[in-house]
């Protein structure tokens, strides 16, 4: 045991690879993450109105997400910035994705919300600000929910494996990993400095399923594809990604939500890199028939729901 898996002589349990022969797969209605298929998880930042959510729902499952994303309640620098729509937002995103075979992944951002935002959420994200508030982990523990950890903005892989061990511990199998971008030095070129170190770093240490999200790391709509495909050339289970029907218009992160378009551009691309480290990313709707993806991609582009052994 390394003198950085122990704490006082505590020792994680639960997180640590050492004595799970399989990796985690994190199951949601019919697709699995942390299997060969990428997941791809993508929306607004924050859900505004029934146009914007519907609208980014159909066309990011048309370009190949299976999850959508959006905030419903809003950590916010500011206490003056748009907070969220609360639960209204939380209806509109469901029935959004119910309308486009998509998941749901939003945030909830202290324990009394839990049980809310669980009827609506398949996944509950803790988002940066709230990596290591420990009463809340717990409560998301103790739900029946998948939980996806992003990194805290400080935060080691050391600290952020001890803040999924507090979920497993309540009896939470289900924990997703999301590298986000760290505080460095930078802040001209970069919003967070994207850790493509702690893919690897996490594929070693633990068994569960690791994404990125090149959204808030870039800060840039122009930077987040090239760190996105380096995410998952450096291992990464698959992406949550910021899209916005109109960015300039968005109530939040507008400067690094991609357009439909450049999101779709994406999917292409990620189709090709997917290919090149034995993965495979998930397939646009109406993109022809399974064989003449599979003429396209060599090894063939996941079919949704098809899970990857
Ligand atoms: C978000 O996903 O919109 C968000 C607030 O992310 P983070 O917690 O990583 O800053
Ligand atoms: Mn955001």
């Amino acid at each position: 045991m390394s003198a950085a898996q122990t704490m006082k002589g505590n020792r994680r349990r639960l997180v640590e690879r050492s004595g799970h022969d399989e990796r985690t797969l994190v199951r949601v209605g019919d697709v699995a993450i942390g299997g060969r298929e990428l997941v791809v998880i993508a929306g607004p930042c924050a859900v505004e109105d029934k146009e914007q959510i519907f609208t980014v729902a159909e066309r990011v499952a048309r370009a190949g997400a299976q999850g959508l994303r959006g905030g419903a309640f809003k950590p916010r620098t500011s206490p003056y910035s748009f907070q969220g729509l609360g639960e209204e937002g939380l209806k509109l995103l469901r029935r959004a994705a119910d309308a486009h075979g998509l998941f749901v992944v939003t945030e909830v951002l202290e324990p009394a919300q839990v049980e809310l935002v669980a009827e609506y959420a398949d996944i509950l994200q803790i988002g940066a600000r709230n990596m290591q508030n420990y009463a809340l982990l717990r409560a998301v523990g103790r739900s029946e929910k998948p939980v996806l950890l992003k990194r805290g903005l400080a935060a080691t892989v050391e600290e952020w494996l001890w803040a999924a061990e507090h979920v497993l511990a309540e009896g939470n199998p289900n924990v997703v990993l999301c590298e986000r971008g760290i505080r460095t030095f930078e802040r001209e070129h970069a919003r967070f400095s994207l850790d493509l170190t702690s893919i690897p770093t996490l594929k070693r240490l633990t068994h569960l399923p690791v994404l990125v999200d090149p959204s808030h790391a870039a800060g840039a709509r122009e930077k987040v594809p090239p760190l996105a495909l380096a995410g998952i050339a450096a291992g990464a289970d698959g992406l949550i990604v910021e899209v916005h029907p109109q960015p300039e218009k968005a109530l939040s992160d507008g400067e690094q939500a991609l357009t439909p378009e450049g999101f779709a551009r994406l999917m292409e691309a990620l189709g090709r890199v997917a290919w090149a480290v034995g993965r495979r990313a998930p397939a646009p709707q109406s993109s022809g028939t399974e064989r003449e993806r599979e003429a396209r991609h060599g090894d063939g582009v996941g079919v949704r729901g098809r899970v990857a052994a």
